[in-house]
């Protein structure tokens, strides 16, 4: 059977196979991972109305890449209390935000209270408010600093109000790429580790990939297949976010970026390959909003949320310091020819916006 037809198939991907559909021609990738996105979700695009909180850059950790840490190039250091936390957390919700999602750096200086005390008085002041938080670099991060295991670290954090976890930390699994990447955080395995754990205990998580520095396709292509057999294992992921590695302001060197081409074809992979991960992602605070409206077209069903505010990514370069308000979001959606769907954190509808004729 040629790749096409066995894609059609439904039949499962290998590695070699994975690698072989960059192969293909852009548009018969794109034309394969739309099939599968509309069987799956019709026309329907989800956002959610979010806010991302990054309560410190300061950190242990010295990943290559970074551009956001107060160790890397970034000479604006910041920690904010409990009380700025909560103040944030309170303005997003009067604005309507039904999720906060909150990603720290490493701080050694904070003791882990500063960590879990956020969360458990976010909770206490606003029950419905869903907390996403703590990547399993985090997670990795506490447990080696305050002397625990992964599994009380994540008790802590079912305990004072955790909701889901967001999928970062992941960067790229290939143990070789990794170590000059960001020797020192979560290892590859520790990361599936935490994700696992966290699934056993009935929760859901994302899970990212960073693509476009010095990872080969066949990195990329084995990072999805460790996730696609996790996912087997548990089922715990709901979506996944390929995200576009920012090229400012860090001492990474790379000399080549992906064209439009190769992320259009990465995100048509991704959505063929996990074919038990049901929603893929285009985050546009890497992709761009343009380039993210695109991707809808070859494979991606969720666009993120209207973010408010975010400080890694833009610290980075990307365009998305100041999110955009829901009623852009949805003009935009409906313009490109998909049909809006609010959705809460775990993917349930909330309300779906008809295109406007
Ligand atoms: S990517 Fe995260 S862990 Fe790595 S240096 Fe930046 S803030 Fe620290």
């Amino acid at each position: 059977m040629d790749l096409v037809a066995k894609v059609r198939s439904g039949a499962r991907l290998t590695q070699g196979e994975g690698e072989a559909l960059y192969e293909l021609d852009l548009f018969t990738l794109g034309e394969l991972a739309d099939e599968i996105r509309k069987a799956k979700f019709g026309k329907k695009s989800y956002f959610n109305i979010n806010r991302h909180i990054n309560p410190t850059n300061v950190c242990a950790d010295i990943c290559k890449f970074c551009a956001y840490s107060a160790s890397r190039k970034n000479p604006n250091q910041y920690t904010m209390t409990h009380e700025e936390v909560l103040k944030i957390a309170e303005n997003s919700h009067k604005n309507g935000a039904k999720e906060v999602h909150i990603v720290s750096a490493h701080n050694p200086n904070v003791d882990i209270d500063w960590y879990m005390g956020a969360f458990r008085k976010i909770k206490e002041r606003f029950p419905k408010l869903h907390i996403k938080a703590m990547t399993g670099a985090e997670v990795d991060f506490l447990a080696r600093h305050h002397k625990l295991t992964y599994d009380e670290v994540l008790d802590l954090m079912v305990a004072n109000g955790v909701d889901s976890m967001p999928g970062g930390g992941a960067e790229i699994f290939d143990e070789q790429v990794r170590d000059y990447l960001c020797k020192g955080k979560v290892s590859s395995q520790g990361w599936l580790e935490i994700h696992r754990k966290w699934h056993e205990r009935g929760r859901m998580s994302n899970a990212t990939m960073l693509f476009g520095h010095i990872e080969s396709r066949a990195n990329r292509i084995d990072h999805m297949l460790r996730l696609r057999k996790l996912q087997d294992r548990t089922g715990g992921f709901n979506a996944f976010i390929p995200l576009i590695y920012q090229r400012e302001n860090n001492f990474l060197k790379v000399k080549k970026f992906p064209t439009g081409q190769e992320i259009l074809k990465t995100y048509a992979i991704s959505r063929i390959l996990l074919d038990n991960i049901p929603h893929i992602k285009a985050y546009w605070a890497t992709t761009t909003i343009n380039l993210a409206l695109i991707v809808q077209e070859f494979g991606a069903d969720d666009l993120d949320g209207t973010i408010e505010r975010e400080s890694i990514q833009s610290a980075g370069g990307a365009e998305s310091g100041t999110g955009m308000s829901m009623q852009e979001f949805i003009t935009l959606i409906q313009n490109s020819g998909f049909i809006p769907v609010e959705r809460d954190s775990l993917y349930n509808e909330l309300k779906l916006f008809a295109t406007q004729l």
